[in-house]
């Protein structure tokens, strides 16, 4: 049985005053592009929620559309009746029936909005209640700690009944907190902070720098396949700047300092970026850097290598461990990807022991010593490559139909 409406609920921003408008509006628009290809369903507004009428149109795909929503808190399919204790009660019995799963225990809950219905929560609780149980023998009221909570919304347009409430992707939504550069390499952890990034509301465009000839095109086509899938969830597009790292590499792996070629390529990295951000209208950076994980991720190693820009360094994932990493990389469907093994630039130069603790004042006298540093960070910003990413058809959440219905 596919249910008649999905209800969106929304997270704390609904009630955030001047940006209220924003979320809103963003939501809706991508709400109705996830609606698009459904020629029957309807997005319904009515005070102030978001319904999505089905007529017909299947709910499980849906479900997976919206799942990928940010801002979205949670959704329920629902079943619609008119205001009457009988289609109520036939309706509140449908839903129990079309669980996969018969429960043991169950409670209703039922919420009356339209105060002119002529029975109260209570008394609807009792009515509905009995007559579940006495078509379903075995079924017993827990109403502490029910296995289902059947809930039942007599609203003045008509009634609503579900059970279910799917957890959405949480969040902003897309591109209604700003936007910041993403440093995007092939690897597992800087598309996961990327998702992050963005579903905090930050608009992204991402920056991959690449060391042709030494790595492949095959690194890039990966790292244009994990904007793809992170594109997915913005509802348009990403931008990608592929920049030319080569120059830059190969003078820094010259440069005698052996153990801070890491920390020197970083800084490298971040003043292009800071750069590109100028010109994009940027405020931030992101990174996938995680404390500790590498030696160019320890507290000392980030202080020197974030004093090269003023903008905020945004790390998403610095206080994660990594199976909590690897876990997100899974279900946002970038991990395959990001294990194919092509090199990147970073692990091409890759000295035996890279300092865990840079001296500042030792950096800097480095970098100094580069010649022409400067001019080549310049010449890296003006040949960027910038390609739009545009989604993928197929979509990067498997698991929504596998929610229950209702
Ligand atoms: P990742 O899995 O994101 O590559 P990692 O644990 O391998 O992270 P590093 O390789 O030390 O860590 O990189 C730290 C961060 O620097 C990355 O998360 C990314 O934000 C940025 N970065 C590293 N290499 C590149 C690159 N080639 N292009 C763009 N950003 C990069
Ligand atoms: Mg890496």
């Amino acid at each position: 049985m596919n249910p008649d409406m999905i209800l969106l609920r929304f997270g704390e921003f609904t009630v955030k005053g001047k940006n209220r408008d924003k979320f809103d509006k963003r939501i809706t628009e991508q709400v109705r592009k996830a609606v698009a290809g459904y020629a029957r369903a309807e997005i319904v507004r009515a005070y102030g929620r978001i319904y999505i009428t089905l007529n017909g149109e299947p709910y499980e795909e849906m479900a997976v559309k919206l799942k990928s929503i940010f801002g979205i808190a949670s959704f329920s399919p629902i079943l619609r009746t008119t205001s009457e204790l009988e289609a109520i009660s036939g309706a509140a019995l449908a839903v129990m029936q079309a669980l996969p799963k018969q429960p043991e225990t169950f409670k209703v809950s039922v919420r009356r909005v339209d105060k002119g219905f002529p029975h109260d929560s209570q008394e609807m609780n009792h009515l509905v209640g009995g007559h579940v149980l006495r078509e379903l023998p075995g079924l017993k009221v827990n109403v502490r700690e029910p296995e289902v909570e059947l809930r039942v919304e007599i609203q003045p347009e008509g009634t609503y009944v579900f059970s279910s409430v799917v957890p959405g992707a949480g969040g902003y939504p897309y591109g209604t907190n700003g936007k910041a550069m993403l440093l995007l390499s092939g690897g597992i952890d800087s598309p996961v902070a990327g998702y992050l990034a963005m579903r905090q509301g930050l608009e992204l465009e991402a920056v991959h720098y690449h060391s042709y000839p030494f790595t492949s095109e095959k690194a890039t086509e990966k790292v244009i396949d994990l904007v793809r899938r992170l594109a997915h969830f913005t509802g348009s597009s990403i931008k990608l700047h592929l920049v030319s790292f080569t120059d830059i590499q190969t003078a820094i792996a010259q440069c005698n300092h052996n153990s801070l070629i890491i920390t020197l390529m970083r800084r490298s990295m971040l003043r292009i970026a800071e750069q590109l951000a100028e010109q994009r209208e940027a405020h931030g950076l992101v990174t996938g850097d995680s404390l500790g994980q590498v030696a160019s991720q320890t507290l000392g190693s980030m202080n020197v290598i974030g004093r090269t820009t003023v903008l905020p360094l945004l790390r998403p994932l610095v206080t994660m461990d990594k199976n909590e990493i690897i876990r997100i990389a899974r279900q946002i469907g970038t991990f395959e990807t990001s294990i194919l093994p092509y090199e990147d630039c970073c692990t091409l130069f890759v000295p035996k022991n890279p300092t865990t603790n840079p001296n500042l004042n030792i950096v800097e006298n480095a970098e100094a010593g580069i010649l022409n540093l400067q001019e080549m960070i310049r010449q890296a910003v003006a040949t960027v490559e910038t390609m739009n990413i545009t989604p993928e058809i197929q979509s990067a959440v498997e698991s929504a139909g596998q929610d229950d219905w209702f």
